[in-house]
C-alpha cells in the first residue's frame, strides 16, 4: 500500500520534476522531488544521457503524467490540435487545459486534478446550470462552472477553497470563491500555461 501512495511521487521523480499530482502535500517540504530530487530505483541517481527518440518519448510521457490522461486520450487531444489553427503543441496544451478536470483544479475547488476528478464524477460541478459529471468535458470561453446546490456543503470542496483562497488563479480564468463559482474568460494561452514541457518535442514524436 505504502509504495503504491508513492505512486505518483515517484512519476514526478522519474521526470526530474515537480508535477503536482498529490494536492496539497506538493507545496510542502515534505514533497518528494525537495527531499530526493533523483530517479528512483538502484540507478536513479546515475546520470543517463538519452537518445533523441528518448527526450521526446519523457516530455510526452511528462505531459500525460500532469493531466492524468491515458495514452488513447492524449492521441485523441493531439489528432484534434492538428485540426485547429496554430502552432499544435501550443493547441495541444491549450486543449489539455480546457478539460473541466484541469479547470476544477485551476480555480483550487480540487486540491489536484485527479481529486478533482473524482469530485466531477460524483456529480459536484455544473457548467452553464447544467450537471457535468465527465472530467474530460472541454470547456470553452464564456463557460461558468459552479459547485451544484446540492454539493455546496460539501466538505472538501470547502476545505480546498478555503487552503487554495491565497492559491493565484490564472487570468483566463475568473473565479468568485463565495459563489464557488468560476467563469472561463477565454482559453489558456501558452505563457499562462506552467507545464515546463517542450511540447514540439510530442509532435515531433508523434509525428515519426
Ligand atoms: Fe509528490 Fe507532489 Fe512532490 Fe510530485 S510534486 S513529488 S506528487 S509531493
Amino acid at each position: 500500500m505504502a509504495r503504491y501512495k508513492d505512486e505518483q511521487c515517484r512519476i514526478c521523480r522519474r521526470e526530474g520534476q515537480k508535477l503536482f499530482l498529490k494536492g496539497s502535500r506538493c507545496y510542502t517540504d515534505k514533497c518528494s522531488i525537495s527531499r530526493r530530487n533523483y530517479a528512483p530505483g538502484q540507478n536513479g541517481q546515475k546520470k543517463k544521457k538519452l537518445s533523441e527518440y528518448g527526450t521526446q518519448l519523457r516530455e510526452k510521457q511528462k505531459t500525460k503524467a500532469y493531466y492524468g490522461v491515458s495514452e488513447k486520450q492524449f492521441r485523441k487531444y493531439f489528432e484534434m490540435a492538428l485540426t485547429e489553427k496554430g502552432i499544435t503543441g501550443e493547441v495541444l496544451l491549450q486543449i489539455l487545459e480546457s478539460r473541466l478536470d484541469n479547470v476544477v483544479y485551476r480555480l483550487g475547488f480540487g486540491s489536484s486534478r485527479a481529486q478533482s476528478r473524482m469530485l466531477i464524477t460524483h456529480g459536484a460541478f455544473e457548467v452553464n446550470g447544467q450537471k457535468v459529471d465527465i472530467p474530460s468535458y472541454l470547456v470553452k470561453a464564456g463557460d461558468v462552472i459552479s459547485v451544484r446546490e446540492i454539493r455546496k456543503d460539501n466538505g472538501t470542496i470547502k476545505a480546498n477553497v478555503e487552503e487554495n483562497i491565497a492559491r493565484p488563479v490564472p487570468a483566463w480564468l475568473e473565479k468568485d470563491a463565495e459563489k464557488l463559482s468560476g467563469k472561463v474568460v477565454r482559453l489558456a494561452e501558452r505563457e499562462e500555461i506552467d507545464l515546463p514541457v517542450e511540447e514540439h518535442l510530442i509532435v515531433e514524436l508523434y509525428s515519426k
